[in-house]
Protein backbone atom coordinates (compact mmCIF):
# COMPACT_ATOMS: atom_id res chain seq x y z
CA UNK A 1 0.00 0.00 0.00
CA UNK A 2 1.38 2.90 -1.47
CA UNK A 3 0.38 5.80 0.72
CA UNK A 4 2.68 9.53 0.29
CA UNK A 5 0.16 12.19 1.52
CA UNK A 6 -0.71 12.27 5.11
CA UNK A 7 -3.85 10.37 5.63
CA UNK A 8 -6.44 12.98 7.10
CA UNK A 9 -10.55 11.89 7.36
CA UNK A 10 -13.48 12.84 8.98
CA UNK A 11 -17.42 12.32 8.99
CA UNK A 12 -19.83 14.48 6.60
CA UNK A 13 -20.20 17.61 8.68
CA UNK A 14 -16.77 17.88 10.30
CA UNK A 15 -17.07 16.92 13.76
CA UNK A 16 -15.07 14.35 13.89
CA UNK A 17 -11.73 14.68 12.24
CA UNK A 18 -9.10 12.27 12.32
CA UNK A 19 -4.77 12.16 11.75
CA UNK A 20 -2.96 9.19 10.60
CA UNK A 21 0.49 8.24 11.36
CA UNK A 22 1.81 6.00 8.47
CA UNK A 23 0.03 3.42 6.76
CA UNK A 24 -3.00 0.79 7.16
CA UNK A 25 -2.00 -2.74 7.58
CA UNK A 26 -4.66 -4.05 5.53
CA UNK A 27 -7.78 -2.86 4.11
CA UNK A 28 -11.08 -4.69 2.82
CA UNK A 29 -14.32 -4.80 1.37
CA UNK A 30 -17.37 -5.80 4.09
CA UNK A 31 -20.31 -6.87 2.42
CA UNK A 32 -22.13 -8.23 6.15
CA UNK A 33 -25.51 -7.52 7.06
CA UNK A 34 -24.17 -5.40 9.97
CA UNK A 35 -21.98 -3.48 7.90
CA UNK A 36 -25.01 -2.96 5.55
CA UNK A 37 -27.62 -1.97 7.77
CA UNK A 38 -25.14 0.35 9.98
CA UNK A 39 -24.24 2.10 7.08
CA UNK A 40 -27.87 2.23 4.94
CA UNK A 41 -25.46 1.07 1.90
CA UNK A 42 -24.36 -2.39 0.30
CA UNK A 43 -21.24 -2.65 1.78
CA UNK A 44 -18.57 -0.87 3.96
CA UNK A 45 -14.69 -0.47 2.85
CA UNK A 46 -12.34 -0.70 5.67
CA UNK A 47 -8.90 -0.02 6.99
CA UNK A 48 -7.09 -1.45 9.86
CA UNK A 49 -4.43 0.22 12.06
CA UNK A 50 -2.60 0.20 15.05
CA UNK A 51 -4.49 2.39 17.88
CA UNK A 52 -1.35 4.30 18.26
CA UNK A 53 -1.48 5.44 14.43
CA UNK A 54 -4.56 7.40 14.72
CA UNK A 55 -5.50 10.66 16.47
CA UNK A 56 -8.98 12.13 16.38
CA UNK A 57 -8.38 15.82 15.93
CA UNK A 58 -11.75 17.52 16.46
CA UNK A 59 -14.69 15.67 17.94
CA UNK A 60 -16.03 12.06 20.08
CA UNK A 61 -16.71 9.24 18.46
CA UNK A 62 -20.68 7.73 19.53
CA UNK A 63 -20.21 4.23 19.64
CA UNK A 64 -22.68 1.69 19.27
CA UNK A 65 -22.96 -2.10 20.05
CA UNK A 66 -23.54 -4.07 17.57
CA UNK A 67 -22.77 -7.46 18.76
CA UNK A 68 -21.04 -8.17 22.35
CA UNK A 69 -17.89 -7.54 20.99
CA UNK A 70 -18.42 -5.24 18.33
CA UNK A 71 -18.28 -1.27 18.86
CA UNK A 72 -19.05 0.77 15.20
CA UNK A 73 -18.42 4.57 15.68
CA UNK A 74 -20.54 7.20 14.52
CA UNK A 75 -20.91 11.10 14.94
CA UNK A 76 -23.60 11.92 16.80
CA UNK A 77 -24.44 14.88 14.50
CA UNK A 78 -23.98 13.77 11.04
CA UNK A 79 -24.71 10.01 11.77
CA UNK A 80 -21.56 9.34 9.52
CA UNK A 81 -20.36 5.53 10.13
CA UNK A 82 -16.36 6.16 10.20
CA UNK A 83 -15.05 3.22 12.97
CA UNK A 84 -15.20 -0.05 14.09
CA UNK A 85 -13.19 -2.46 16.64
CA UNK A 86 -13.57 -5.43 18.31
CA UNK A 87 -12.79 -5.26 22.30
CA UNK A 88 -10.83 -8.50 22.35
CA UNK A 89 -8.38 -6.62 19.98
CA UNK A 90 -7.75 -2.81 22.09
CA UNK A 91 -4.56 -2.46 19.93
CA UNK A 92 -6.67 -1.87 16.75
CA UNK A 93 -8.57 0.64 15.05
CA UNK A 94 -10.58 0.29 11.62
CA UNK A 95 -11.77 3.02 9.76
CA UNK A 96 -14.15 3.70 7.17
CA UNK A 97 -11.97 4.27 4.03
CA UNK A 98 -14.84 6.42 2.31
CA UNK A 99 -14.19 8.91 5.24
CA UNK A 100 -10.62 10.31 4.33
CA UNK A 101 -10.39 13.18 2.67
CA UNK A 102 -8.68 11.24 -0.51
CA UNK A 103 -10.59 7.70 -0.48
CA UNK A 104 -8.24 7.30 -3.41
CA UNK A 105 -5.13 6.81 -1.44
CA UNK A 106 -6.04 3.19 0.21
CA UNK A 107 -6.94 0.06 -1.74
CA UNK A 108 -8.66 -2.56 -0.29
CA UNK A 109 -7.01 -5.81 -0.78
CA UNK A 110 -10.00 -8.50 0.16
CA UNK A 111 -13.92 -9.09 0.00
CA UNK A 112 -15.61 -10.64 3.29
CA UNK A 113 -18.81 -11.87 3.67
CA UNK A 114 -19.54 -12.09 -0.02
CA UNK A 115 -22.90 -14.64 1.06
CA UNK A 116 -24.08 -11.32 1.47
CA UNK A 117 -22.96 -9.02 -1.61
CA UNK A 118 -25.82 -8.12 -3.29
CA UNK A 119 -26.44 -9.72 -6.49
CA UNK A 120 -26.90 -6.66 -8.83
CA UNK A 121 -23.52 -5.19 -7.69
CA UNK A 122 -20.42 -6.21 -10.01
CA UNK A 123 -17.41 -5.61 -8.64
CA UNK A 124 -14.68 -6.62 -11.42
CA UNK A 125 -11.06 -6.91 -9.28
CA UNK A 126 -8.20 -9.33 -8.63
CA UNK A 127 -8.78 -9.40 -4.42
CA UNK A 128 -9.09 -12.89 -2.59
CA UNK A 129 -13.13 -13.09 -1.72
CA UNK A 130 -14.43 -15.08 1.39
CA UNK A 131 -17.67 -16.02 2.06
CA UNK A 132 -17.70 -15.26 5.66
CA UNK A 133 -14.98 -14.06 7.44
CA UNK A 134 -11.11 -14.41 6.56
CA UNK A 135 -10.14 -16.09 9.54
ZN1 LIG B 1 -20.50 14.47 11.49
ZN1 LIG C 1 -19.06 -6.09 7.97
Amino acid sequence: MKVTEILQGGCLCGALRYQIDGTPFDADYCHCRQCQLSSGAVMMVWMDFKRHQVTWLNGNVTEFASSEKIRRGFCQQCGCSISYRHLDYPDYLTLSIATLDNPNLVTPNYHIYTDHQVSWLTLEDNCQRYPQSRS
